[in-house]
């Protein structure tokens, strides 16, 4: 679906005009591409006095080769040069430098005065920071504060990194990552995610990094010798998320309805995959799964990405479309992980990824029975992910607006205040949703397990 006004804006007189009436004015995002580095620009690197997570941020820019600037930080300077981070000069007040990505260690904050560190480092580089430029804030899970009032002081952290999300503009976007005590060592897939333009149209997420086992990966195919089974992948977001895994090294098995044959094969014959076309609502769907999957090592990944719509106002809703739309996008993901997980049908380490929707946090008129199953999809992650074991973990995506056919089909002018109204004023691409997806099922995320993440440029509904 392409998205006219986006074309209007980026030409002279549409420039002209979006200015003159203060209408929104998408910038363009940057997206991922093989064989470019995690982030390419200057990033800058700032801590609250006494943080606890230096050493661990300053070992992953060093890792990804991060070109890294301070300012006078001699405690940071000292951790950085230890993970052999070479940490640049960075003259405080020196308004011609211009940064990529910022990322600023809090955990040290205790407590609400504490808090003014924040607005001590990122004030005066408030407008220093570069177009799809990233601000990261790391910090304590509240969770596991130590006392109330560091808690408190980390919860608080969150309106600051939504407040930055809303601010910059120029498709800068900001999130907040949270380490839960002992997963320090975890941060490497989340940081490297939220720095590079695999996370262009996330922003104002909240992820929390719990403690797990720390495996060694090649970052460039972090998903080798791995077998995927994404869930309506014969378009739209599926079929970005088939193309994306296949990319990061997994043989993906593409599973669509049989009415979807044709499109099926294409999709799974661009990236050498497999194919199975059956309902993912027949009884006997898990144990399908787990038979197309045997000859190839058995499941490793499962990306519950089907859903449909079928929306009507709750007094004209016929019971077979509320049945038909709650079955498909939540009973049946329930169905299929029981039989995976009650099986063996699901390797050690393995990785389930659902998709939600951010109608199933802000519900959405006409969608009772969408909102509803896209609800329960976030329930049903954060009490699975507790009773996993063998490394196991699993998580969702919420996308917003995605330029999709589902999409397309919504009436024009709803279309239009879906697409713009978030922070990047723009739909997002189903790439988008499928690098987030990428993120949970690496082998890296043994640290991701019961997150939500929305995928929605920062939408303004339920946020
Ligand atoms: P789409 O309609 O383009 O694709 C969905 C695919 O799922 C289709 O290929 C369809 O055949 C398949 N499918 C439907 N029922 C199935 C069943 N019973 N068994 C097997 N396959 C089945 O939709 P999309 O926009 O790509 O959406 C993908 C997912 O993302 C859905 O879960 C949707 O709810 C969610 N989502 C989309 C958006 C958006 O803006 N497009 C926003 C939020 C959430």
């Amino acid at each position: 679906m392409s998205d006219q006004y986006q074309a209007f804006a980026k030409s002279p007189i549409g420039k002209f005009v979006i200015k003159n009436l203060g209408l929104p004015s998408p910038t363009h995002l940057d997206r991922f591409q093989s064989a470019t580095p995690v982030i390419q620009g200057a990033v800058l690197l700032g801590a609250a006095p006494s943080s606890s997570l230096t050493a661990e941020i300053t070992q992953v820019l060093a890792n990804i080769h991060a070109n890294s600037y301070s300012g006078n930080n001699p405690e940071l300077q000292q951790i950085a040069a230890k993970s052999g981070l070479n940490v640049g000069a960075y003259n405080e007040g020196d308004k011609e430098s211009k940064f990529k990505a910022v990322v600023f260690d809090a955990s040290g904050i205790q407590s609400s005065e504490q808090l003014h560190a924040l607005y001590a480092f990122f004030n005066p580089i408030a407008r220093q920071i570069q177009r799809s430029g990233r601000v990261i804030v790391v910090g304590i899970d509240p969770d596991a504060a130590t006392t109330v009032q560091q808690a408190i002081a980390q919860r608080a952290l969150e309106g600051f990194v939504k407040s930055v999300g809303k601010e910059l503009k120029k498709g800068i976007t900001a999130q907040l990552l949270y380490v839960q005590p002992g997963a320090e060592a975890n941060i490497e897939s989340s940081l490297r995610f939220l720095l590079s333009p695999r996370s262009a149209y996330v922003s104002g997420q909240v992820l929390r990094v719990s403690k797990a086992e720390v495996l060694d990966i090649d970052w460039v195919k972090p998903l080798a010798g791995k077998t995927a089974v994404v869930t309506g992948a014969s378009r739209g977001i599926g079929e970005a998320i088939a193309h994306v895994l296949a990319r990061d090294g997994a043989h993906v098995i593409c599973l669509d309805v049989p009415q979807q044959q044709a499109d099926l094969d294409r999709v799974a014959g661009e990236i050498s995959g497999s194919t199975l076309a059956i309902d993912i609502t027949a009884a006997d769907a898990g144990e399908k799964i787990k038979t197309a999957a045997a000859a190839l090592g058995g499941v490793d990944i499962i990306v519950h990405n089907a859903g449909i719509t079928r929306d009507k106002t709750l007094a004209n809703m016929k019971p077979e479309l509320w049945d038909l739309v709650i079955n498909i996008n939540l009973a049946a993901i329930e169905r299929v992980n029981h039989y995976l997980l009650g099986n063996a049908g699901l390797n050690a380490n393995g990785r389930i990824v659902c998709v939600s929707s951010i109608s199933g946090i802000a519900g959405n008129l006409g969608q009772t029975n969408y909102a509803t199953s896209k609800a329960g999809v976030i329930g049903l992650v954060r009490y699975t992910a507790p009773t996993l074991d063998q490394g196991i973990t699993i998580n969702a995506v919420a996308p917003g607006f995605i330029e999709t056919q589902m999409t397309a089909a919504i009436p024009f002018a709803i279309r239009e205040a879906g697409r713009r109204m978030n922070s990047m004023s723009q739909g997002g691409l189903p790439v988008d949703v499928a690098e987030t997806i990428a993120l949970f099922a690496s082998t890296a995320s043994t640290g991701l397990n019961g997150n939500v993440v929305r995928v929605c440029g920062q939408s303004l509904l339920g946020a």
